[in-house]
């Protein structure tokens, strides 16, 4: 008798092309069972406590760092990154289950706030909730990283979590769930569902009671229409375009290292790495010179042969290389590489100068290990250029004095001044952006928030002869509040 089977999808190492894994496509029914149990646990996982549930993670993280060596090696096959890169990515998630754990009964305590000069015979308070379900869906760029940044911080403020990994790093988000069942007191407080964008859609439509996504700018739209239709809240943290500024007073070494570091490193495919650089002119010869020097010491190659590694995801092969393409055509120069760099699954990195603005390779997320460096005249010139830009995410800006100045101009979620990426590793700040880069935010007591529902409570401490909510007021009462009102102009805090 012929059984109906699973439908199912293979994950593969970019390297190689081999097949890597094979992992079942979970339906929009076996969706909503998982969140259905997870709903369950939710109950007793709030229950637990902060302490438990701070020793839960802090277990979890344990076991993480015991065997870095396996999971490192799995991230490295999946995504084609070097093993050392895979190394740093989980040392960092690390910090950030850490950071969670033990912040979140701090973050989450409840807040006493003035009730006014009115209502002084009050007491006004605001207590944080745990939402109940989360459903977290990750890209592939940094497997562990990325989702880590969302999970860690829903499960601290006391949800369960469904997790939905890339298709191209599902054996990544299983092993996440099969560490975190290792510590975890019952089951279905961390759950991995695999599949394709379907399984994603499902769970955007599950019921559960909030969506934190993690991908490009185009599935966003997708996945925030698809929420909607169930008034299911998102976080949405997509891509960028990040600007790197140069001043007339960096440290140009320092720039150039760091610079093409955030550029080439993992292939280009990070969301804060640098695309474009705004230097200025009076510097500009020498931070090119610098740069090409330093591209010709890298390159691209398998894990344990390259700086860094292929492109992951076959089908962004065609995006870079339209995007060197329309960077000569639109009267770019090379400096370094150009169209011949691009030998897939590999691109060796390649720099392009003096890109028209309103080119596409300007314009749109590049994610391959190409820069462009284009000379400014002024600062306000580089501010300018950086802020007229549809994406907001991060930026990293170079100078001894006026780095705090350029920062402050910037329409963008996160600036790094003189170092590049450093926001990303420290848990105690939000990371997130503005426009097409998505709204809401991960890691920090803002990350933490996101997870939770203000419930405001006031209570009458005593009670006091004028009372204003009741059909017995009086005109003498009223007339009082008006002249309060007049005489305070509002300051009633
Ligand atoms: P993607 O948008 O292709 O996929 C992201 C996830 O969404 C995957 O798990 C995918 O299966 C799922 N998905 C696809 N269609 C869906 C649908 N209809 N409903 C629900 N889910 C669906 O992105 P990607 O290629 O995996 O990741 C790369 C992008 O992510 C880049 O643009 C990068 O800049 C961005 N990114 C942003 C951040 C950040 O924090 N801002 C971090 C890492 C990556």
């Amino acid at each position: 008798m012929a059984t109906k089977r699973t439908p199912s999808f293979d994950s593969h190492n970019p390297a190689t092309g081999e097949v890597a894994g094979t992992y079942p496509i979970m339906s929009a029914k076996q969706v909503s069972e998982i969140v259905a149990h997870a709903r369950t646990a939710s109950a007793q996982w709030q229950k637990l406590g902060f302490s438990a549930r701070k020793k839960v993670l802090l277990s979890w993280s344990n076991v993480i760092i015991n065997r870095i060596d396996q999971i490192a090696a799995l991230i490295s096959l999946e995504t084609g990154k070097p093993v050392g890169d895979a190394k740093l990515e989980v040392s960092i998630a690390v910090g950030h289950i850490g950071w969670a754990a033990r912040h979140a009964e701090e973050i989450m305590r409840t807040a006493y706030r003035a009730p006014g000069l009115l209502l002084s015979n009050m007491s006004a308070t605001v207590q944080r909730s745990p939402l109940g379900v989360v459903g977290v869906i990750g890209p592939w760029n940094y497997p562990m990283f990325t989702p880590v940044g969302s999970i860690t911080y829903a499960l601290a403020a006391g949800n369960t979590v469904v997790f939905k990994p890339s298709e191209y790093t599902p054996g990544v988000g299983m092993w996440l769930e099969e560490t975190f069942n290792e510590v975890a007191p019952f089951a279905d407080v961390l759950t991995t569902i695999t599949g394709l964008g379907e399984t994603g859609g499902a769970l955007c439509t599950s019921g559960v009671d909030k969506i934190s996504f993690t991908g490009s700018t185009r599935t966003a739209k997708i996945v925030a229409a698809q929420c909607a239709t169930t008034m299911t809240p998102v976080v949405l943290e997509c891509g960028g375009k990040d600007p790197v500024i140069v001043a007339v007073d960096a440290n140009l070494e320092r720039a150039v290292d760091a610079t093409i570091w955030s550029a080439m490193a993992n292939a280009g495919q990070s969301c804060i790495g640098a695309e474009r650089v705004y230097v200025d002119e009076r510097v500009a010869d020498k931070f090119v010179e610098l740069a090409v020097q330093l591209a010709e010491t890298i390159h691209a190659g398998a894990p344990g042969d390259g700086n860094y590694g292929p492109a992951t995801m076959p089908s962004q092969i065609k995006v870079i290389q339209s995007h060197i393409k329309s960077a000569i055509k639109d009267g770019g120069r090379c400096a370094y590489g150009g169209p011949e760099s691009v030998k897939p699954p590999f691109v060796q990195p390649v720099i392009l100068l003096d890109v028209p603005e309103d080119s596409a390779a300007m314009r749109e997320e590049t994610f391959g290990p190409t820069i462009i460096i284009n000379r400014v005249k002024s600062m306000r010139e580089a501010i300018d250029l950086s802020n007229a830009s549809s994406y907001g995410l991060g930026a990293n800006v170079w100078s001894k004095r006026q780095g705090k100045k350029i920062a402050a101009e910037l329409a963008c979620g996160m600036v790094a001044i003189n170092s590049t990426f450093s926001f990303a590793a420290v848990a105690s700040v939000p990371f997130g952006g503005v426009k097409d880069s998505g709204y809401g935010r991960v890691h920090g007591p803002e990350g933490l928030l996101e997870y939770t529902y203000a419930r405001t409570v006031v209570r009458t401490r005593f009670n006091v002869p004028l009372n204003l909510l009741s059909f017995k007021r009086k005109a003498k009462e009223e007339k009082l509040v008006i002249t309060l009102t007049r005489w305070l102009k509002g300051r009633f805090g």
